[in-house]
């Protein structure tokens, strides 16, 4: 028997599931691909609820949304993970807290993709996710830390790629029209100087490709299992 000291990954899911799936599939292909034969990664997925973490979004009520994501990620700590993903952009506003709850490293996702970026010497890029990613200062200022500046589309703009998450591809939908509205979004914050474009939430890169920019995207549901792996193999 072949035995590897691969270690389990937390999996914090469900936000939505339609990207989880996506986090699954992309941390069991890396693992085949770095060890072959029948490797798979070692996965613990706890699912939330997304209704009940997105009413709580709205509300602004994200220190109760911290308590859900903590017990969650200490569950997973208690059931033997040894790395935790919070598998979403937007919920980590409460990445402190759920770090706080738990021994175990917790993989920041604006960590991973400012590395990305930095890595493809790109030193300003366009941020597309929810409105909370966009608008509040959590993101850009993590992104900001790896020394890339970050700019975001205009109110309008925002509001189509947010409704394009909420009322579309969290609900499995990929729309055509949808596509072209985000390729002329990302466009547009070409020609005010970005190098690069963050697919800022892990459903957009349901949607968007390459071949949808003319400048290198960074898909953030990819970077960050990977790097999960990455730390799992170590
Ligand atoms: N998965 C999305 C993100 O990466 C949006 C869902 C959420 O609001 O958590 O931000």
């Amino acid at each position: 028997m072949t035995t590897t000291s691969l270690k389990t990954i937390g999996m914090i899911g469900g936000m939505t599931w339609e990207s989880t799936a996506s986090y699954y599939r992309i941390a069991n292909e890396t693992v085949r691909d770095r060890l072959g034969a029948l490797h798979s990664a070692r996965i613990l997925l706890a699912s939330l609820d997304f209704q009940e973490i997105s009413e709580l979004q709205s509300a602004g009520r994200w220190a109760d949304a911290a308590i859900i994501l903590s017990r969650t990620a200490a569950e997973l700590e208690r059931a033997g993970a040894e790395v935790i993903l919070i598998c979403t952009n937007t919920m980590h506003l409460v990445f402190d807290e759920v770090q706080a709850a738990v021994q175990v490293p917790t993989l920041h996702i604006g960590d991973v993709t400012g590395q990305a970026i930095r890595a493809d010497g790109l030193k300003k890029v366009g941020l597309l996710g929810t409105a909370f990613t966009m608008e509040k200062a959590f993101y850009r200022d993590r992104i900001a830390s790896h020394g890339v500046e970050v700019i975001v589309p205009e109110p309008l703009d925002r509001k189509t790629v947010h409704d394009a998450i909420f009322h579309e591809l969290a609900l499995g939908i990929c729309s055509e029209d949808t596509r072209n509205e985000l390729r002329e979004i990302i466009a547009t914050l070409v020609k005010e100087g970005a190098q690069g474009i963050i697919l800022g939430c892990t459903e957009l890169e349901l949607l968007v490709s390459q071949s949808d920019s003319p400048v290198p995207v960074f898909p953030t549901a990819r970077l960050h299992a990977e790097a999960a792996v990455e730390f799992a193999l170590k």
